[in-house]
């Protein structure tokens, strides 16, 4: 039987930050992905890439982010300072201030020195442009506190990951799954159980890092801890998240926390398959719902498309489309806003309906016409007057009307219309175990576990109803290599 110091259960940015750093410090390490390689980097493959980091501006990121920007490329681009208070008051407000104070400070304060280690290691960063910035002039206008992403998005950063594992000796086991965490007589860790190719191990760790994702893959949890009808959201990203690391530690007396009965959903099309496809990754998300409408097959709007930013109410809005007929809505876009869609509304494996007017689109949609022309009418009629801008809340809403729409209301008059059905799109749930700033585990009398630390989905306390976009891969990332390095403390 074969020692390790670290055993790192998990195979996404979280895990991988975490082997990083515990070999960085001389650790022996070894890390356990229960997928096989082909299917390998979690969620995190699925991403865009985008990580919610504190910066002062611009100038600040070119320092030691993206210093190869151009001086032509800066010039081109708005990027207000986004601050660790900003960041801060951002998850506060999200989360209903329920976010634990003292890992969001972590959070917030490693977001960037986490980030220049990443680079350390081979990420390389670019600017969100198409994303998280609308062309106003000649300006690129950032608008959401989310400034960069990692070169290739997901499978780029994941790719860059592994073989930075690689070259610095990190063993890797792929189709190998971690099943039941080993204590020794004082109930410390003293090693793992995995089941691998060839059968069930022990492995023998000082420490383990629990890096293995939350339980979105899992229907009957989900339907346990979420509720009524969501085994029935389609799952966004990998088939492998089903909860095990946050079993394997419950089992051992690890303390539940945050928020068990929410998670971050999103609007999914309507025809995705049940898991995500790693060939179209997250472009069956539609997020450009803030330039039109929303409605359900009665062609009732049902929230409040220009609430906030896009960043700050796509990961509540799933479970919103969740709770409607058929779990299915309908986005609708006239031609004023056609050219500035996101992407992933050009994609071939699409579920999208054109026509001349309101009512042939419902048909085409299966959507209630008369249901959907009375909707459309009553918010024509509602708009306000103002100045349109995408990249700034313009406060041009809608009055009289339930629900409002608060910002970037325009009259759908500009045919031919176009509608893209969407359903609910699970990403990750937010309840899991309870880690200190250092990522060690607690149990339930608040004492750590030792040799047993976590990091990303299945750290609960963090996030709570809702969510700003960005922040799980860096919450991943900052905890992760926390985890790391206290793992590998303990030689
Ligand atoms: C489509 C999509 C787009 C997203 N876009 C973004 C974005 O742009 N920015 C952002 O911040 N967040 C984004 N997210 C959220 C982000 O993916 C997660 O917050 C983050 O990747 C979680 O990282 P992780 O390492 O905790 O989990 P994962 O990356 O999911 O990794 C978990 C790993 O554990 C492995 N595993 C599971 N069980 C076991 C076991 N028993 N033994 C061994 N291994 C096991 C899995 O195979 C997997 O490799 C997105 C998610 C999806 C699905």
């Amino acid at each position: 039987m074969s020692t390790y110091d670290v055993v790192v259960v998990g195979g996404g940015n979280a895990a991988l930050c975490a082997a990083l750093a515990a070999r960085e410090r001389g650790a022996r390490v070894l890390l356990l992905e229960k997928a096989p390689e082909a299917q390998r980097g979690g969620n995190s493959f699925f991403t865009a890439g985008g990580f919610r980091c504190a910066h002062d501006g611009l100038e600040d990121l070119r320092k030691d982010v993206i210093p190869d920007l151009s001086a032509g490329e800066a010039a081109s681009v708005d990027i207000p300072p986004y601050t660790e208070a900003n960041f801060y008051d951002d998850l506060m407000r999200m989360t209903e201030s329920l976010a634990d104070p003292d890992l969001a400070d972590v959070l917030v304060a490693q977001s960037r020195p986490t980030v220049v280690w990443m680079r350390s290691h081979g990420i390389r960063w670019i600017l969100m442009l198409a994303r998280q910035s609308y062309k106003v002039g000649d300006q690129h206008r950032f608008w959401g506190g989310l400034a960069v992403e990692a070169v290739g998005g997901g499978p780029g950063l994941v790719q860059v990951l592994y073989e930075r594992a690689v070259a610095l000796g990190i063993e890797v086991r792929y189709e190998t799954k971690a099943t039941r965490l080993v204590l020794d007589d004082r109930g410390a860790i003293r090693g793992v159980v995995c089941r691998g190719p060839e059968g069930f191990t022990e492995i023998a760790a000082r420490a383990v890092v629990l890096a293995c994702g939350g339980f979105e893959a899992n229907p009957e949890w989900r339907t346990r801890y979420l509720g009524k009808d969501w085994e029935l959201a389609r799952v966004r990203g990998t088939r492998h998240n089903t909860g095990d690391g946050i079993r394997m530690a419950l089992e051992i007396g690890a303390q539940p926390y945050g928020h068990w009965s929410s998670c971050h959903a999103v609007a999914w099309d309507l025809n995705a398959p049940p898991f995500g496809d790693r060939k179209v990754g997250d472009l069956f998300q539609k997020h450009s719902y803030p330039l039109g409408i929303v409605v359900n097959l009665r062609g009732e709007r049902f929230l409040d498309e220009g609430a906030d930013y896009r960043n700050y109410t796509y990961a509540k809005y799933g479970r919103e489309i969740l709770k409607q007929p058929q779990r299915a809505a309908f986005q609708i876009f006239d031609q004023k806003v056609v050219a500035i869609l996101r992407e992933e509304y050009r994609i071939r494996e699409v579920t999208k309906a054109e026509a001349g007017t309101i009512e042939e689109l419902a048909r085409k949609l299966e959507i209630d016409p008369e249901g959907l022309v009375r909707t459309v009418s009553e918010f024509n009629a509602a708009v306000q007057p103002g100045e349109f801008n995408p990249a700034i809340l313009d406060g041009k809403g809608t009055k009289g009307i339930a629900p409002p729409k608060s910002n970037w209301a325009l009259p759908l008059d500009s045919p031919p219309f176009v509608g893209y059905g969407v359903t609910c799109g699970i990403t990750f749930t937010f309840g899991g175990l309870r880690i200190t700033t250092r990522a060690e585990v607690l149990d339930t009398e608040d004492r750590p576990i030792a040799g047993l630390y976590a990091a990303g989905e299945l750290v609960g306390g963090l996030f709570y109803h809702n969510y700003p976009g960005g922040s799980g891969l860096m919450g991943g990332a900052v905890f992760g290599k926390l985890a790391g390095e206290s793992a590998a403390s303990l030689r």
